[in-house]
């Protein structure tokens, strides 16, 4: 299966899926998986901060000094440091407690508010890792249908943001959101979104 896919979005935007480490992303702004304390942790998380260098750490401890830590489903942001990338946004999932605990319309707040401070910081591109689905243990299937859904939706009138590239770490997680991205075509037949070759 081709790696690199991409779909259109309404007149002007873009979804991409691809298998990558989001550290190397190129678009204007990349989102960290946090978590609350936003002093680094493991996963997607250590692997920017890795990369970053420790002019991030101290813009997260400034941010955590000024208003204490980050609640699940809110976004803030820093410079990108070292990082290629302009901006770090940085948003805490849900962790998974059985789907009775509101773990879907949290997942959804962390896309939606992330895409918020983008368009605020004027970016272009943005993008996403699998939010949640790591050590947090949020079902990738379920997580990747309320990422992509609440994505497209956003997309549907053009802001700043035009292109959203998902950067998934394995092959694993790609499937789970090329069967979400075909189940979401399917069941919103009102939705603008058509596969585009490369
Ligand atoms: P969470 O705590 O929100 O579950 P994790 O970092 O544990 O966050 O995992 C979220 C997803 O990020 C997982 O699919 C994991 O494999 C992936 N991931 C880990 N490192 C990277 C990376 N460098 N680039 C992109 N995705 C990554």
């Amino acid at each position: 299966m081709a790696s690199h896919l991409r779909y259109r979005i309404g007149t002007k935007s873009h979804v991409e899926l691809i298998i990558s480490d989001i550290t190397d992303e190129t678009t204007d702004a990349i989102v960290n998986a946090a978590n609350s304390t936003l002093l680094g942790g493991g996963g997607v998380d250590g692997a920017i901060h890795r990369a970053a260098g420790p002019a991030l750490l101290e813009q997260c401890k400034k941010i955590r000094a000024q208003r204490g830590s980050l609640p699940p489903g809110q976004a803030v942001s820093t410079s990108g440091a070292k990082l290629t990338a302009k901006y770090v946004i940085h948003t805490v999932g849900p962790v998974w407690h059985g789907g009775e605990a509101n773990e879907p319309e949290t997942l959804a707040s962390c896309y939606r508010e992330s895409l918020r401070l983008a368009n605020e910081l004027k970016c272009a591109s943005i993008s996403f890792p699998s939010i949640s689905t790591g050590a947090f243990g949020y079902p990738v299937h379920d997580a990747a249908q309320v990422a992509l859904r609440t994505v497209v939706e956003h997309l549907q009138q053009p802001r700043s943001v035009i292109l959203v590239r998902f950067v998934l770490f394995d092959s694993r997680t790609h499937d789970a959101y090329k069967v979400a991205f075909e189940k979401l075509r399917k069941d919103s037949p009102g939705l603008q979104v058509r596969s585009e070759p490369l």
